[in-house]
């Protein structure tokens, strides 16, 4: 019965995932299908992972290790921190759950962009925690806004770099200004689940912010593969870490995520392999997008929104029933865009050849 659900809940919007190939061959029977809906790996899983996933499918009977040990210890030598840095999460959305959990009081807020990953405001709301949000200026974050959102009663900033669903990343000197500027009770989330596409020479290296009230995100679901199971992490200062170490469930990296991920880790070649697919795959859709004469935002990331000039929705519609599945933009308000992940070089041709037909 609605009227026994918090008052909360009821006025959110749920966040409306990827369509999944299946469920579009059923419903339009359709053989074939390709997804380009949500950021993905499009060369599929490591062999490496595959490999070290399969060798622990007997051990199902026994539960996760609760501290994810020789994950983390690897995770720290990769990313250069400590053991105690890091914090695993069940996806990096559970981590963002997570965060908004340990820190922001009742009567506290979250800051961010309008146009951003929705997780934020959908998961602080769910908390029951106040949002306000700033517009992007030219499809970016625009840092002086979201400076003029924070009051005395914000407690987190959380900054998509490089942001979904644009692509437009945010440059080290345009950080370095805003975490100089950051009130000291205000700690900025940067999540960076996209960084691994990165190929420009102004990133920030946003690993030496961790002394101050910064929190870094990551996935493994997208440049390693690994979005069907489950797990991002968190870097920080330890007196943020141990907090979010008691907040987060006992058991919420399933240990094939956790075996998985340490061997993905391990597979440079995959990670090249799939840098260069979605480099070539981006020049490729460019290329096609300025033959068409279709507009659209150069993106930093394995994605691409693109400016249809018409109802995003219905091309949506029209490439899906060509067995396209992109995104349409209407929960972010992007009413004339859709956003395609940047796919196998196969997938990136259909989507054109659809795209063509529909436009
Ligand atoms: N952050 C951003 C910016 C994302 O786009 C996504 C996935 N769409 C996530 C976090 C969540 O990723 P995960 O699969 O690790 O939960």
């Amino acid at each position: 019965m609605p009227d026994l659900v918090r008052r909360d809940i009821l006025k959110i919007k749920p966040y409306i995932a990827g369509k999944p190939i299946e469920e579009t061959q059923r419903q339009l029977g359709l053989k074939e299908v390709f997804k380009l809906a949500s950021n993905e790996n499009p060369l599929g899983v490591s062999r490496k992972a595959l490999t070290a996933i399969k060798k622990n499918l007997n051990k199902l009977n026994r539960y996760p290790d609760s501290q994810g040990y020789y994950l983390k210890k690897r995770l720290a030598a990769y990313a250069g921190v400590s053991f105690g840095n890091i914090v695993l999460g069940n996806g990096s959305d559970e981590l963002i759950d997570v965060v908004i959990k340990t820190f922001v009081e009742g009567d506290e807020n979250i800051v961010t962009a309008d146009t951003t990953f929705l997780e934020y405001a959908i998961i602080a709301r769910v908390n029951g925690r106040k949002v306000f949000t700033a517009p992007l200026k030219n499809f970016k974050y625009d840092l002086e806004a979201i400076r003029k959102k924070i009051n005395l009663e914000t407690k987190l900033v959380f900054i998509a770099n490089p942001n979904n669903p644009t692509g437009t990343y945010v440059n080290r000197k345009e950080l370095d200004g805003f975490v100089a500027g950051l009130p000291k009770n205000v700690i900025l989330v940067l999540d960076e689940a996209y960084d691994t596409f990165i190929d420009v020479k102004d990133f920030p290296d946003s690993l030496k912010y961790i002394n101050k009230n910064v929190i870094i995100l990551k996935t493994f679901s997208k440049a390693f593969g690994m979005a069907g199971l489950r797990i991002g992490y968190a870097i920080a200062k330890t007196c943020f870490t141990a907090y979010m170490e008691v907040v987060r469930q006992p058991f919420n990296v399933n240990s094939l995520a956790q075996v998985g991920a340490l061997a993905a880790l391990g597979d440079k070649e995959f990670l090249r392999k799939t840098k260069k697919a979605v480099s070539e795959g981006k020049e490729y859709l460019y290329h096609a997008l300025n033959r068409l004469g279709i507009k659209y935002v150069p993106s930093a990331a394995n994605f691409i929104l693109i400016d249809v000039e018409k109802s995003g929705v219905s091309v949506f519609n029209d490439l899906l029933s060509r067995g396209v599945i992109v995104r349409e933009m209407q929960q972010y308000g992007l009413n004339n865009f859709i956003r395609v992940t940047i796919g196998t070089p196969l997938e990136n041709r259909k989507f054109i050849e659809a795209l063509e037909k529909v436009l």
